[in-house]
């Protein structure tokens, strides 16, 4: 089994149905409210863990209500929170609209997220098993990210950045990136364009900033993946699914691919189980609670 680290964020998501968004200065009724466990750290780590990874999660939340709920299924997939620490005040939130197409739309609030400091994150890559993959997203603040990266990297630890929510990222996080995972938006942000039209081409766009691997997510379409030193971009097409909401889809998938390359497997196998637990989890509705258990995707891959 493989180990997995997530450096990343951990969330209370507050979650409402609507029929359509609001617009600016606009109110609009929505459906019950449902505050579940979310932030893309804690969801990829869920995600790992249930692909069968042992993972721990390094990350903060607050003194609030919203810790408990927001620690639910981290604790319910079995992950590592020795390295989870209590900060004073608010736990990291999410609040998420979803309309009847299964798109959401989010605002994000760090909360203790916020207060993860460089250093600590450091000591704890610094900590992480021999062979660990470790894992990063953008909710933490941009110099936690790189301090946990340069001491990956110093490691010899293989690194996994979804840069998510889109930003860009410096040079020496880039060059450790291995992969770097960003969905459509994200890529265009990465290059400075409005939208992404070949994701072939964006993939090796992306590669020429320096990461040793890219993997770009397409949605209902899946995934594209590239390597340095390699001309070749390698697609997978998930099963047609019934998308419910996407919520934590991005998280399944990336959780999955940590999972399977700290498993050993090869890059495209690593985002061929990915492409199939992202898209099992747009089948129900939240981020953590949509996700496929590991009876599932067994049946799933047969
Ligand atoms: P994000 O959720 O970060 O915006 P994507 O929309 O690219 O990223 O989705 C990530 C992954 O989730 C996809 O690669 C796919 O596996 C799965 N997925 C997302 N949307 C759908 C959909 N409508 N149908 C099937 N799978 C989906």
């Amino acid at each position: 089994m493989g180990r997995v680290v997530v450096v990343g964020s951990v969330n209370a998501d507050l979650v409402v149905q609507v029929e359509v968004r609001p617009r600016p200065g606009e109110t609009v009724r929505g459906g019950p409210l449902s505050v579940g466990p979310g932030g893309k750290g804690a969801n990829q780590a869920v995600a790992a863990a249930v692909v069968g990874a042992e993972v721990a999660l390094v990350g903060a939340v607050g003194d609030d209500a919203h810790a408990e709920v927001a620690l639910t299924g981290l604790r319910r997939a079995g992950v590592d929170l020795t390295e989870v620490a209590v900060a004073p005040g608010a736990t990291g939130t999410a609040v998420i609209v979803v309309t009847p197409d299964g798109e959401n739309a989010i605002v994000v609030s760090p909360g203790a997220n916020g207060t993860v400091q460089p250093e600590r994150a450091a000591d704890a890559v610094d900590r992480a098993p021999d062979g660990a993959v470790v894992a990063l997203q953008l909710e933490l603040p941009p110099a936690t990210v790189a301090a946990a990266v340069r001491q990956a990297a110093a490691r010899g630890l293989r690194v996994v950045v979804n840069a998510a929510p889109a930003a860009t990222l410096d040079t020496a996080v880039l060059a450790a990136c291995d992969p770097l995972v960003v969905n459509a938006s994200e890529a265009a942000v990465l290059l400075g364009l409005d939208t992404v039209d070949d994701p072939a081409a964006a993939a090796r766009a992306l590669l020429a900033l320096g990461p040793r691997s890219v993997v770009m997510t397409l949605g209902a379409q899946g995934a594209v993946h590239a390597t340095q030193g390699s001309e070749e971009v390698r697609g997978v097409t998930p099963p047609r699914v019934d998308a419910v909401d996407t919520t934590g889809a991005g998280d399944a998938f990336v959780g999955a691919l940590c999972a399977a390359l700290a498993d050993g497997r090869d890059l495209h196998d690593a985002v061929d189980l990915a492409t199939l637990v992202g898209t099992l989890a747009v089948r129900r509705a939240g981020a953590q609670a949509s996700y496929p258990d590991a009876t599932e995707i067994e049946e799933a891959r047969r």
